[in-house]
């Protein structure tokens, strides 16, 4: 064991820089971050080569800090990083590890948010700007003068930019920065288009590569499921009464199912929201933040929305589509687990995906367990779980409150005790199954959904096209049947207003005065949603919603004829 200040005191930065860092409650330098600071300190040009989770942003932040100098007011350190989201944690990491260095100052500079107030902010004297591309790019632009003070760049997550198309943009970067500079690239895999960027634009870099991803790996449990692909979210609903999470990430691989499937769960009463590269950027942080004080349970997103996301009370991480390839299934799943916490990751493999689940377990060296779906014992026993544990705290006191109640309802009654609590069950569980067969008749098992794999049939591959269908095609798609009782309403407003499916949920609770399993599923769609209503007092339910607003626009909502 090395000594308790050990690492980070060793490692030649200033005090204040030490004194911060241990004060996050970091106790040793990650290994990138001991290899790295050093060279950086030094003055080197650098690559650096790490997974998802190992401490990148540190390995980088405290070695600039460290030779930022505080009394001269103008951009020194550029940081370049691939989303709003990201540049949003790393600067959000830059001013934690300054917070005992007055003076020093961060701007996050990104797309989405007006150019004023982030060009004064860089002209006000911020010594280190973490931006992305784009929006650096529209900077220089309007002053092509703004970086010619930057004596460090550092290019983070450096595959990710390029991937999403920044290659000319970073051209353009490099060329207003002082070629004196000193540059460090990070990055988790080195394509060749990473390589010829550090060959043309880095000087003599070192070299430091991490292989030990099964650091990050091995605290999370790992599973796949077999589904169809139309089965997914059904799938998803079942292995939520079982899974016992705190907060659960949810990756799916268009807008649109973010949406579908946030959707659906917020139907089913969960805290849940969609992540999406639409939404609004002050939207998305409120997301972001929500789920990390635990207004939120569940996100769900795309991989750019959720693009290194640090949540620490993530517990599970559900790949509901597949990732395209196995670097971002590591990326995703070390969501969860961070800080070496333990946590859960499950992947839902359509028959046609059963290669690339082939190829995730090859490169990270691991065994991917199949798991199956719950069977309704398992869901029952789950529900009565839940059900034992929200009364266990009530036994042991509502008999001096309600005590005398009961009694008199029981003599009111002339019941049994045992039918009255049993009426009174009934009434607090709402209607929800918790007994085999109940469960069962809810539930039924989708045929090949979680059978064994010689069961299946082509059906599924066709189903998984479907799936695939470009947005226009799912507009399109044949509506889903109704429940009795129930009719669907349209309102012209949709995702490109920025609703969700909470949003149109809160607003006909809050101004409908219904109760909420009377609201059937909630589908929102790019330029429109559909709302499922009780048809009983229909009328008068819409007359109520006349003047409601949902993000600042009329609801306007409207009995959706089908045919
Ligand atoms: P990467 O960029 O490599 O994905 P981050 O820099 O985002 O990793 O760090 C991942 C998590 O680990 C963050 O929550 C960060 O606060 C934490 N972390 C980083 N360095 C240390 C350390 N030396 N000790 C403990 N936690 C750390
Ligand atoms: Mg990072």
């Amino acid at each position: 064991m090395t000594q308790e200040t050990g690492g980070f005191a060793a490692l030649d930065l200033n005090p204040n820089i030490v004194a911060a860092v241990l004060a996050t409650g970091y106790e040793e330098p990650s290994a990138i971050q001991q290899q790295s600071i050093p060279i950086i300190l030094a003055g080197h040009d650098m690559i650096g080569q790490a997974q998802t989770g190992t401490g990148k942003t540190a390995a980088f932040a405290l070695p600039i800090l460290n030779k930022i100098d505080v009394s001269k007011r103008e951009p020194q350190a550029l940081i370049l990083a691939p989303t709003r989201e990201l540049a949003l944690q790393v600067a959000t990491a830059f001013e934690t590890y300054a917070k005992q260095m007055p003076g020093v100052n961060v701007v996050a500079v990104y797309g989405g948010a007006p150019m004023g107030p982030q060009l004064r902010a860089i002209r006000n004297g911020a010594q280190i700007v973490v931006a992305t591309p784009g929006r650096l790019c529209d900077h220089l632009r309007r002053d092509e003068k703004v970086l010619s003070t930057v004596q460090y760049l550092v290019l983070d997550e450096a595959d990710e930019m390029l991937k999403l198309g920044f290659m000319d943009d970073l051209e353009v970067i490099f060329d207003a920065i002082p070629a004196t500079r000193q540059t460090v690239l990070f990055s988790a895999t080195l394509p060749s288009s990473i390589r010829s960027i550090a060959e043309r634009h880095l000087r003599e870099p070192k070299h430091v590569k991490i292989q030990s991803k099964t650091q990050t790996v091995t605290a999370i449990d790992q599973a796949h499921l077999m589904v169809h692909a139309d089965q997914k979210i059904p799938a998803v609903l079942r292995l939520l009464e079982v899974e016992e999470f705190d907060a659960l990430i949810a990756f799916v691989r268009t807008k649109q199912a973010t949406l579908d499937l946030a959707a659906a769960l917020e139907a089913k009463g969960y805290k849940a929201a969609a992540l999406n590269g639409d939404i609004a950027q002050n939207q998305r942080e409120r997301v972001i933040e929500s789920l990390k004080d635990g207004r939120l349970d569940i996100v769900v997103a795309t991989d750019v929305a959720a693009r290194g996301l640090d949540v620490p009370r993530i517990t599970h991480v559900f790949n509901v589509d597949m990732p395209y390839d196995p670097e971002s299934y590591v990326h995703r799943i070390g969501r969860t687990g961070r800080a070496g916490r333990d946590g859960r990751a499950l992947l839902l493999v359509t028959p046609r995906e059963r290669r690339m689940l082939q190829v995730i377990e090859r490169v990270t060296g691991q065994k991917v367990a199949e798991a199956r779906l719950p069977n309704a014992q398992a869901v029952l026993d789950a529900r009565i779980k839940k059900l034992t544990s929200s009364l266990a705290p009530l036994v042991a006191e509502a008999e001096a409150t309600h005590g005398e109640l009961f009694d008199r309802l029981t003599a009111d009654l002339g019941c049994s005790a045992r039918a009255l609590a049993s009426a009174l069950l009934r009434k607090a569980t709402n209607g929800q199954a918790l007994d085999l067969a109940a469960v069962e008749r809810e539930q039924p098992l989708v045929p090949g959904v979680g059978a064994p794999r010689g069961e299946r049939t082509e059906r599924s591959d066709r189903g998984e096209r479907s799936d695939r269908g470009d947005r226009g095609d799912r507009e399109r798609r044949a509506p889903l049947p109704l429940a009795e009782g129930r009719v669907r309403c349209r309102t012209a407003l949709g995702a490109r207003d920025g609703i969700a499916a909470k949003n149109l949920l809160g607003a006909i609770l809050n101004e409908g005065g219904l109760a909420r399993d009377a609201i059937g599923r909630i589908q929102v769609r790019d330029s429109f949603s559909l709302v499922e209503l009780p048809e009983d007092g229909l009328e008068k339910l819409l007359t109520k919603l006349k003047d409601t607003r949902v993000a600042g626009k009329q609801l306007k909502l409207r009995r959706y004829r089908e045919d």
